[in-house]
């Protein structure tokens, strides 16, 4: 089929799960001939079961469905508008699950793999690809996910440098800023010390009494914990990246010298009352809506975590845009290795995509798929794809991975961290609303509900002008 194809006119994608058989299927439906190589049934992975494409390695939710009041659910949305080969399987093979969307995820696999098997411009050839993809190979989207086969990983590895991909992931919770109690916490950086890009009030402190701590360091260490699979077990983060309650473990003041250590901040609202232990949160994103809690990488249930941290002083009524965890995991520090479309800069010939990119979870992997194969389909033809507005779930997902994360402002440590989609990520809206229909005033809670709801009608509103402009006329072309 693609015998007679020139090697820049073929895209080759390696890995068929979630985002590669979405790009696959992307690419295919620009005209472009695909070659996908799938390494299962001869390798597997420490997860996959099946020899599928798209299979689900875990649970077989989508999460929420409803597009208006929640983040992934507008994800969900956007891709449908996308013809979004995953997001059609799913819809397809629907089981009840109330506002999620869950599916059975022998007939979803088999709805993609059959797609894809079927579709005359796609070839699908199993192998390991156990090196770099050969050089002859001039549009490549490799799609290996969090279990990136060992030899692939490496040669990635050796192409980068050392720091650049990481074989775990270390997550600490990340709240919005919105929802943290100023008149409680306030903003100082230890000592005052600007650092490189800050201004020496970069960070919101919390401050806890000895009493505070003493019930703090309890309920960590009495938290239900996750275990960890048995092949995450020798995974070497453990010495770099201790999880906050194994540190509690350790002794009951270990995080009063750690992470929570009170010296050089004064309390600005009451600066003669020394706090025992300070729990410090930094800023996540360039637009300061997110900021995450400095060394709380967990391993405790999110239930626990809720509960628990929901005692830190200032944090009663934290709203988590993301919960902590540990995972095996194999992710790049994409903010620095990969352009705005997702290609490697030291050698633009290789695309990313998936979770290898720094997205988390089934939807976000296959969003950042089909981005990716719209890209290479463009690159394929000679022409060039503008990127979906910041506004939009898939835009702001991209802003995230490419580039909306700030640096770690201690020089040395890497802060990129895998990312669900969460209306945190969205650039804030011009003007928020403050009155029903009705033109009485929204209240409380109301005005969050108005607020992601006119977040969700604007994204809409953008990625349908987005597709007129941009995919339309280059289908047709
Ligand atoms: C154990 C585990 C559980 C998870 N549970 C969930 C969950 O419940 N919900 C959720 O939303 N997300 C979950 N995730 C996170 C993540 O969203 C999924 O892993 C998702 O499948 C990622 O999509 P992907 O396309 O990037 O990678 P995958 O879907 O993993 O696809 C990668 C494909 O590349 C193939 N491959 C790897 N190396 C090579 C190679 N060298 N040559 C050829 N092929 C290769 C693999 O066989 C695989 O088919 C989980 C992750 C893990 C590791």
């Amino acid at each position: 089929m693609t015998g007679t194809k020139s090697s820049s006119e073929i895209v080759h994608i390696v890995g068929a799960g979630l985002a590669g058989s979405e790009a696959a299927f992307q690419v295919a439906q620009m005209g472009v001939h695909v070659i996908l190589h799938e390494m299962r049934p001869m390798r597997m992975t420490e997860a996959h079961r099946t020899d599928g494409l798209a299979e689900l390695v875990c649970s077989n939710s989508f999460r929420s469905d409803d597009a208006a009041n929640n983040a992934v659910g507008l994800l969900h949305a956007e891709m449908r508008r996308l013809s979004s080969l995953i997001m059609r399987a799913a819809d397809a093979n629907q089981v009840p699950a109330g506002g999620a969307l869950a599916v059975d995820r022998d007939g979803f696999s088999a709805a993609i793999t059959k797609a894809l098997h079927e579709h005359p411009l796609i070839e699908v050839q199993r192998g390991e690809i156990s090196g770099l993809p050969p050089a002859a190979w001039k549009n490549v989207i490799i799609a290996t996910g969090p279990l990136t086969s060992a030899p692939l990983a490496q040669a990635i590895r050796e192409l980068t440098d050392e720091n650049a991909l990481a074989f775990f992931d270390a997550i600490a919770p990340i709240v919005h800023k919105d929802t943290i109690d100023m008149s409680v916490a306030w903003f100082q950086s230890r000592y005052d010390k600007p650092g490189p890009g800050g201004t020496g009030a970069d960070y919101i402190n919390c401050p806890m009494t000895k009493e505070q701590y003493d019930a703090f360091v309890g309920a960590l260490l009495a938290g239900e914990k996750t275990e960890f699979h048995e092949w995450e077990t020798d995974m070497p983060y453990f010495d770099g990246c201790l999880p906050i309650e194994v540190m509690a473990g350790r002794g009951h003041e270990t995080l009063r010298h750690g992470p929570m250590k009170p010296v050089g901040l004064t309390n600005s609202h009451n600066p003669a009352l020394k706090p025992y232990a300070v729990v410090q949160l930094r800023q996540d994103n360039k637009l300061g809506t997110l900021y995450n809690m400095v060394g709380f990488q967990t391993k405790l249930k999110y239930g626990a975590q809720q509960r628990v941290f929901r005692t830190i002083p200032g944090l009663e009524k934290a709203e988590f845009a993301r919960l902590g965890g540990l995972h095996r995991n194999t992710f790049l520090n994409s903010p620095k290795l990969l352009d705005s479309q997702l290609r490697l800069r030291a050698e633009p010939r290789l695309r990313f995509a998936g979770q290898m990119t720094g997205c988390e979870g089934y939807v976000e992997s296959a969003s950042i798929g089909l981005i990716a194969g719209l890209y290479a389909a463009a690159d394929a033809r000679g022409r060039s794809l503008d990127s979906p507005p910041p506004t939009t779930a898939l835009g702001s997902l991209l802003g995230h991975i490419t580039g909306g994360h700030i640096a770690t402002l201690e020089q040395g440590d890497r802060s990129f961290q895998p990312m669900n989609i969460n209306f945190g990520l969205f650039p804030p809206l011009a003007s928020s609303p403050t009155r029903k229909a009705d033109g009485t005033r929204l209240r409380g809670h109301e005005k969050t509900v108005a607020r992601k709801q006119a977040t969700s009608a604007r994204a809409l509103a953008d990625m349908d002008r987005w597709i007129a402009d941009n995919l339309h006329i280059q289908a047709a072309a």
